[in-house]
């Protein structure tokens, strides 16, 4: 029998016949349009799509495209960075956490740093790795960074529910989980930002469900579509939007049906339902404090969180020189305007997050810009 093998699974998503054919189909249907549809796409998934198939460039008389805070690692706040780098340098630690987290800088240095100081800092690919850590190193406390919107969540929902059933007393965990929908409500509210549409994420949407945005899409009156990240799914998103625009409209749509429903992930839902909470307020680097926008511990599982067993302090800290990261989360720049772009920050010597991280927009426009 002949192997399914996954590039099959995908490959129609990347036709270039048909990524033309759809973009010229939304080139026709605005073009009685005025003025161009400023576009946020909040996940840093779609904006590297955006740019790696010069989706940017196919419609641009169409879209101008406004990119989001939609990169876990790019958002961070120094101040949990720091608690991090504070977490590690600790006696008998091993920090654990996912992604670039670990090449962040922050104002004590960033992971990578501690570790070349001797710290014992891992990276990880599945928040279960930690209890293979610790089962290796009894007399150690395994702390896991927990980083990620609703994607990542019940992934550290399932580690601590392991972590009870086999009755572990050596992992403690540092919550920074944050959720979608409250920084796209505030990046509304900022007068300096205009946006028409959203584009909504789809990772987060799978496990939360299309429901999430309905409350400020009514609010808000704006379109709203889930989309794939796939080119073909982005395109047909866009084409909903421009639909929408063209007729006054204002509704969530999901475009990406094939994996994402209305309720979302029941199951998944209920267990981080079960051990998280809201904070009454976190801070986003770029936005700043963002009331019931992440997660935290519940207090019954008070033993296991490590800004309780720890004492870390709240500190606000500042973005390097020149570095305009902030105001390209918060939708406000661009890459482009940043001085330091290419010259002195780049993917291999980043300056700030938005360059460090892969899902990051600078790193984007880096690496498929094809401006240098
Ligand atoms: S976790 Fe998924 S949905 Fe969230 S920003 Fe990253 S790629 Fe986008
Ligand atoms: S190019 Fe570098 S320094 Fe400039 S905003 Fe992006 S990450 Fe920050």
């Amino acid at each position: 029998m002949k192997m399914l093998e996954l590039k099959q699974l995908y490959q129609g998503f990347r036709d270039p016949k048909s990524i033309l054919a759809w973009s010229e189909k939304i080139k026709q249907e605005a073009k009685d349009l005025k003025c161009k549809i400023r576009v946020m796409e909040v996940c840093g998934g779609h904006t590297h799509s955006i740019m790696k198939y010069g989706i940017n460039q196919l419609i641009e008389e169409v879209f101008e495209f406004i990119h989001g805070p939609g990169c876990p690692v790019c958002i961070m706040p120094k101040n949990r960075i720091n608690h991090a780098v504070l977490l590690a340098q600790e006696e008998n630690v091993i920090l654990a956490t996912l992604g670039d987290m670990i090449r962040i800088p922050s104002s004590k240095g960033s992971l990578s740093d501690a570790r070349s100081k001797g710290a014992d800092v891992r990276f990880v690919y599945s928040p279960l790795d930690l209890l293979k850590i610790a089962k290796e190193n009894p007399n150690k406390t395994v702390i896991y960074f927990a980083i990620g919107f609703e994607t990542t969540t019940p992934m550290s929902a399932a580690l601590l529910e392991r972590v009870e059933r086999e009755g572990i007393k050596n992992i403690l965990f540092h919550i920074n989980h944050v959720l979608v929908p409250p920084p796209m409500e505030a990046i509304l509210q900022n007068q300096d930002v205009h946006i028409d549409a959203f584009i909504a994420p789809s990772h987060v949407s799978v496990i939360a469900g299309s429901k999430i945005y309905e409350p400020f899409v009514s609010k808000y009156r704006i379109p709203t579509v889930v989309a794939g990240f796939e080119p073909v799914d982005l395109l047909e998103g866009l084409w909903m939007i421009v639909q929408q625009v063209k007729h006054r409209e204002a509704r969530l749509e999901n475009q990406y049906k094939r994996s994402v429903s209305f309720e979302g992930n029941l199951l998944a839902q209920e267990k981080i339902e079960h051990y998280f909470e809201l904070r009454e307020s976190f801070m986003w680097r770029g936005i700043g404090e963002i009331p019931y926008s992440a997660l935290r511990l519940k207090e019954k599982f008070a033993q296991y969180d490590a800004e309780r067993v720890y004492d870390l302090p709240y500190e606000v800290v500042k973005e390097p020189k020149g570095c305009i990261c902030p105001q390209i989360i918060s939708g406000v720049a661009k890459p482009l305007s940043c001085k330091l772009f290419g010259i002195v920050c780049k993917p291999t010597s980043p300056i700030g997050s938005c360059m460090v991280s892969s899902e990051g927009v600078c790193n984007a426009y880096f690496r498929y810009g094809n401006l240098l």
